[in-house]
């Protein structure tokens, strides 16, 4: 059973699917570890983030993993700390915006959730429309952006940004992943919306739970 988490950023997907997961006894992947990781690979090969080929180039020959804790790796490197630093941020939606990537993206990640039996709670922007159309439960969270923004100012990710810089940075960011042609962040036909902005973690928890209870 699949359960997908989509959303913008700093909606708090992360938290709650790690608890849903832990809730449920089965395991969480992260996906935008991927797309960090595929920006990562380009950045350290040379490749503009703008150059599809090169950036697929890049990705053919990379070994791409997660330890038991979740900490994603590349040929065995833990990467989790570097893929939060701003130069990957910064670049991850144009290189996720290239359908050959998410096309290469999309299959490993279905062999992950595969390899494991086919249980997990899958958190990104395009689970619930294209990795897993089938999921049993898709959820879609959101939040007023400047809560968004006040909630990622106390990640490491944030570097000292001012609450007005990360504010545009991350309205940048949903711009570019809500209007790019293949996979567009938006919520599945069939996905239950949940507005955090008001919830404690606790709460939102609860309320996936329920839903996947009720299936
Ligand atoms: O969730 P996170 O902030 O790590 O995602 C980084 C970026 O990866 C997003 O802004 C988006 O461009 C891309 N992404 C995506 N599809 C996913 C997950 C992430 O395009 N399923």
């Amino acid at each position: 059973m699949v359960v997908a988490i989509d959303g913008p950023s700093g909606a708090g997907k992360s938290t709650v699917a790690r608890a849903v997961a832990a809730a449920l006894g089965v395991p969480h992947l992260d996906t935008g570890a991927y797309y960090r990781m595929a920006t990562l690979v380009c950045l350290e090969a040379g490749v503009e983030p703008g150059d599809a080929a090169g950036a697929l180039r890049a990705l053919d020959d990379v070994e791409v993993d997660f330890t038991p804790d979740g900490h994603p790796t590349l040929a065995g490197r833990d990467v989790a700390d570097r893929l939060r630093a701003p130069d990957i941020t910064a670049a991850v939606s144009i290189v996720s915006a290239h359908p050959e990537v998410r096309a290469a993206v999309v299959a490993m990640q279905r062999r992950w959730v595969a390899s494991r039996g086919g249980d997990a709670v899958v958190e990104g922007r395009d689970i619930g429309t294209v990795v897993f159309p089938d999921a049993r439960v898709k959820v879609y969270l959101t939040a007023d952006v400047r809560l968004r923004a006040r909630r990622r100012a106390r990640d490491a990710e944030a570097a000292g940004a001012s609450l007005e810089e990360l504010v545009a940075q991350m309205e940048r960011r949903d711009h570019l992943d809500s209007s790019r042609s293949t996979s567009p962040l938006k919520p599945a036909d069939d996905a239950v919306v949940i507005d955090t902005s008001g919830l404690g973690v606790a709460e939102v928890v609860g309320r996936i739970l329920d839903l996947v209870g009720m299936v």
